[in-house]
């Protein structure tokens, strides 16, 4: 009984996994599917991670650890995760991107460079921009292998002092006791003293009574032929962010494969549930990022060789959503990732393995007692 569940090996219950088997805790994870699959929110090839931090400036010690952590992970496993390339933040300097930014990079003295429109397009003449944007340049920024980081993980939780023991099945539902929470799964239940949820878009699904403040959104990534590949491997473009006139962000990675380059939109997508998540990519999901790459990033071209469809959970203030519940002390919860959370992985698992061992709370910005829950 000593042990503690899991629910959903997905990047973040993997690393929770990961980090839990790390402190000497004896772990049991239950995944529905086989980790690394397609069909939640931990999937699509690459993910970027960046320190300089638009969405808030107390997410940076929080990147600087989580840093450390995927270069662990990539020594204790031998495989190559973390490609850095640098980042890019464009947009004209009043918006929430520009501004975001710079506060973040000033308040934690990042190493990094502003530069002007026209010095962008100088460095990198894959843009063409007007002359009242401008960029920021951060050096410690870069790409992360996706679903290959979530089977590292896995693979890392399972040779730690204490295996991970990984059961391959759905939990139908977790009920609560006063001193265990018992997990149901089609093939029996299990008694545990602790249970984290970690289902993403599942997990108000599997507390239903709860009124978790999340929401699906359904999202798009698409994937380049650019007419001239050479412009777009990492050595010769950061990953970029660029915030347009209406306030729509759109985001890229380069072609670390060689040939393809990924772009998409950041938000602006419908509110859906998991059940419901049309996986169908329509020409209006391309029209919309070809239409805005057209404008300032024309060397990408219209080609587009492979799109997908995938989902954010948002939180209502778009910050994560981590904690013991007060309905259900025995349940810690780290869900709501609200399109941003990859790149923290192994740090959460480190939140969630300092609430689980020693009931130490996670910073207020991302905590549950924020929503009374
Ligand atoms: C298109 C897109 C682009 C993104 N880009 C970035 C980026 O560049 N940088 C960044 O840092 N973040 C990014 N993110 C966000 C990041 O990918 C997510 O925050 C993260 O993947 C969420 O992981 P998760 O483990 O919470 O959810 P998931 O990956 O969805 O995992 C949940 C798991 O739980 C399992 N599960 C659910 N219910 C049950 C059950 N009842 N029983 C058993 N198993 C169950 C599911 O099968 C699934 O494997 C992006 C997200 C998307 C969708």
């Amino acid at each position: 009984m000593d042990e503690v569940g899991v629910v959903g090996l997905g990047v973040m219950g993997a690393a929770i996994c990961w980090r839990l088997g790390a402190g000497g805790q004896a772990v049991v994870g239950y995944e529905r599917l086989m980790p690394g699959h397609q069909f939640g929110s931990s999937q699509g090839v690459t993910r970027i991670i960046r320190q300089a931090y638009y969405e808030h400036p107390d997410y940076v010690p929080l990147i600087r650890r989580s840093w450390g952590r995927w270069q662990e992970l990539e020594r204790v496993s031998g495989r190559s995760l973390l490609t850095q390339t640098g980042g890019l933040m464009i947009g004209r300097p009043d918006g929430e991107l520009i501004a975001g930014t710079l506060t973040s990079v000033q308040r934690h003295e990042l190493r990094h460079q502003e530069l002007s429109a026209q010095e962008i397009e100088e460095r990198f003449p894959q843009f063409r921009l007007p002359t009242d944007v401008v960029g920021i340049y951060e050096h410690q920024a870069g790409v992360l292998a996706c679903e290959t980081s979530v089977t590292t993980l896995v693979q890392a939780a399972r040779h730690t002092s204490h295996p991970l023991t990984l059961v391959h099945d759905q939990v139908l539902r977790l009920e609560a006791a006063s001193d265990h929470v018992r997990v149901h799964t089609a093939q029996g239940s299990r008694d545990f003293e602790q249970v984290v949820v970690a289902a993403g878009g599942w997990a108000s699904e599997l507390l239903p009574d709860l009124g978790l403040p999340l929401a699906v959104e359904r999202q798009v990534q698409h994937w380049f032929a650019p007419p001239d590949p050479s412009l777009f491997q990492p050595e010769r473009l950061p990953i970029w962010m660029h915030e347009s006139d209406d306030d729509q962000i759109f985001y890229g990675i380069p072609a670390v494969d060689g040939k393809w380059a990924k772009a998409a939109r950041h938000h602006h997508g419908v509110t859906t549930t998991m059940n419901e998540l049309d996986r169908a990519v329509s020409d209006q999901d391309r029209q919309v990022v070809v239409g805005a790459t057209s404008t300032f990033l024309p060397a990408l071209g219209s080609s587009i060789a492979a799109s997908s469809v995938s989902c954010y959970t948002n939180t209502p203030d778009r910050n994560f959503l981590i904690g013991r519940l007060k309905a259900l002390p025995q349940v810690v919860l780290a869900a709501g990732f609200s399109g941003h959370g990859f790149k923290f992985a192994p740090v959460i698992g480190d939140l969630v393995e300092a609430i689980i061992r020693q009931d130490a709370p996670p910073p207020p910005i991302l905590s549950t007692i924020r929503f009374g829950l």
